[in-house]
């Protein structure tokens, strides 16, 4: 694994340390980049001599010599070109993959928070098309830069010990020539930028439209879906349009001077020939090196071009490495080993927003929990309460703002991530299942687990029946175009999944609040058989399902409302006792 990179850097030095690692390739590319300039600048001078020496003294055989050397030297050129052309754009690759690699390292270690904040099609984007264009920029970049500033000064000197006047009129165009391209570029890269967040726009227009394709026939919406992405394809066009008149003009202005140049040669090469201070030989010779200009200047173009584009795309990339992942291990975090599950919540005060202004706005505040190891706590109340919340604070997906929870008397800050996640095991009434095969979304409770640990699990969360009867039974594709399961099934799968990971603290948010009873009564089997010996927090809507829980706790939006068994709760009335009258009918409540 290289060094880490740190990316409070400027964007160059960034950029420069991604080809530390390639760096020999690197040099042996920008070898044979100056070679090519070299063969490009003995062009000129080699016919040079010719019409100077070999054709009016009748050396016909060294003019032959001569015209062999040239050939020669362009195989070697050929040589040159396909090294660079080669292995140049294979270095690009190599960088964009690093950086590929580093991006998603990161965004792998981005809280959840990050998630709820950015739209999928746009990580998507940034990670394909932004570093792609990088890549272009990280190869020829360097390599157009250095092989036009060669060559230019290369063929500058040389004019000027010809002629210092010919020199002089490269020195008055030139130069203009490179400011206009540097003043262009800010202009081209505000477009570039913008081009670049419009695509990011679309992508994410588009994932949210084709993952939400099924909404939108049900709805009958998909002319309004037409007109959202008309909108998004509109702004991208625009973007486009204006880029590419920028890059029109700088284009335009460019050729309209290099062809100017070649006037100006000319001109006054002629006027030099004609006060006799200077040969037909040295004006061709001049017209030549004009010829060999004009390739490192569209060279410096592109590179311009690339600089834009590539660093708008490296910009974005940095934007996102430069997100702290705001969760993470502090310095001297232990690992839990044996974790009982012993769970406390004190005085915990929650709000999703960092924002000052917004802090009012808590979701939790002053919450004391405490789910002695190995019982099962029950959450009830409203939908929007906080329940979800309050158990995603168990496993910091995300961090409060006071208080404290601890697990076995350690406080959650004070353990590694890794080993406190590993000890939770989560079944969300939404199961994601990967494209894959059924036997690795089950073995992604635990990557090692073998194949009759897989077949345990499942026969244990009761799908192993279900699965012998798909296709392939355990090689069967589920999840994006593979075989469709029933959300009874997604779920037992997701069961499957904790009892290969073995958790002993289980949280079961809801996880059979979407299916119908007779599903859910087979799958509560398997929810009983898990939480066994296990500490357990359960979200339930229906409440039959938590009649037995050691404690139930009605939760809404000023907090905590109650707390008990089932029989106090239901005996001291309030909250629970109207929850659950209205479930069962008031007839069954005094019944109980
Ligand atoms: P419950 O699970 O009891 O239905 P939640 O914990 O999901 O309630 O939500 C509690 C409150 O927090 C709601 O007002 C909801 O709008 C808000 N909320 C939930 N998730 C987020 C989130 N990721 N970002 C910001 N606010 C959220
Ligand atoms: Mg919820």
């Amino acid at each position: 694994m290289p060094k880490k990179i740190d990316f409070n850097k400027p964007l160059l030095r960034i950029f420069a340390c991604y080809y530390r690692p390639h760096w020999k390739l690197f040099m042996a590319d920008m070898i044979c980049a100056s070679l090519i300039s070299g063969t490009d600048l003995a062009f000129p001078m080699m016919t040079k001599f010719t019409i100077e020496r070999f054709l009016p003294n009748e050396l016909y055989r060294f003019f032959f010599i001569m015209a062999g050397l040239m050939v020669l030297l362009y195989v070697f050129r050929m040589g040159f070109t396909y090294f660079v052309t080669y292995w140049g754009h294979t270095v690009g690759a190599y960088i964009e993959a690093d950086m590929r690699r580093d991006l998603f390292n990161h965004l792998q270690e981005l809280p959840f928070s990050f998630y709820d904040n950015n739209r999928t099609g746009q990580i998507m984007s940034r990670v394909t098309t932004d570093l792609f264009e990088v890549t272009e920029l990280a190869h020829h970049g360097p390599e157009d830069l250095f092989i036009s500033l060669f060559t230019l000064t290369g063929s500058f000197i040389l004019v000027f010990t010809m002629r210092w006047e010919m020199a002089l009129v490269l020195l008055v165009l030139v130069p203009l020539m490179i400011v206009t391209t540097i003043l262009s570029r800010r202009v081209m890269q505000a477009a570039s930028r913008k081009v670049k967040e419009r695509t990011a726009e679309i992508n994410a227009s588009l994932e949210s439209s084709i993952s939400g394709a099924r909404v939108a026939k049900a709805f009958t919406n998909e002319s309004w879906e037409t007109v959202k992405f008309r909108g998004g394809n509109e702004n991208f066009k625009n973007a486009k349009k204006n880029y590419y008149k920028t890059m029109a003009s700088f284009q335009s202005r460019m050729e309209f001077m290099t062809h100017f140049l070649t006037v100006a040669v000319i001109a006054v090469g002629g006027f030099l020939i004609m006060r006799d201070r200077m040969s037909l030989a040295e004006l061709i010779t001049c017209n030549l090196f004009v010829a060999a200009f004009l390739q490192p200047v569209r060279r410096l173009q592109s590179f311009v071009e690339q600089f834009t584009t590539g660093m708008a795309g490296f910009n974005r990339f940095v934007e996102i490495m430069r997100i702290q992942p705001g969760i993470r291990d502090k310095a001297g975090a232990v690992s839990l080993e044996h974790v009982k599950g012993d769970i406390r919540y004190k005085n915990v005060t929650f709000a999703y927003t960092e924002d000052a202004a917004a802090r009012e706005r808590y979701v939790l505040r002053d919450i004391d929990l405490s789910v002695p190891a190995g019982t099962t706590l029950a959450l009830v109340g409203p939908s929007g309460g906080g329940k979800t919340t309050l158990c995603h604070l168990l496993p910091r997906f995300y961090d409060i703002q006071q208080g404290s929870i601890t697990v076995d008397g350690y406080d959650i800050r004070d353990i590694t991530l890794q080993s406190l996640r590993r000890n939770i095991g989560i079944v969300q009434q939404e199961v994601f299942l990967f494209a894959g095969t059924i036997r690795e979304n089950i073995a992604y409770g635990r990557i090692s687990a073998t194949e009759e640990e897989i077949v345990d699990a499942a026969k244990r969360a009761e799908i192993h029946e279900d699965i012998l009867e798909m296709p392939n039974m355990y090689d069967t594709i589920v999840g994006e175009r593979g075989i469709k399961l029933s959300g009874g099934q997604k779920q037992r799968v997701s069961i499957a999944r904790i009892f290969l990971k073995n958790p002993p603290i289980l949280i079961l948010d809801e996880a059979t609040s979407a299916l119908d009873s007779a599903t859910e009564y087979k799958i509560q089997k398997a929810l009983e058989e898990l939480s066994r010996g296990r500490t357990t927090m359960v979200i339930a809507h229906r409440l039959s399902t938590i009649r037995n829980a050691d404690c139930i706790v009605v939760i809404d939006n000023e907090g905590i409302r109650q707390q008990g068994t089932h029989r106090d709760l239901l005996a001291s009335g309030g909250l629970y006792a109207e929850l659950h009258a209205a479930q069962f009918g008031e007839k069954e409540a005094a019944a109980v």
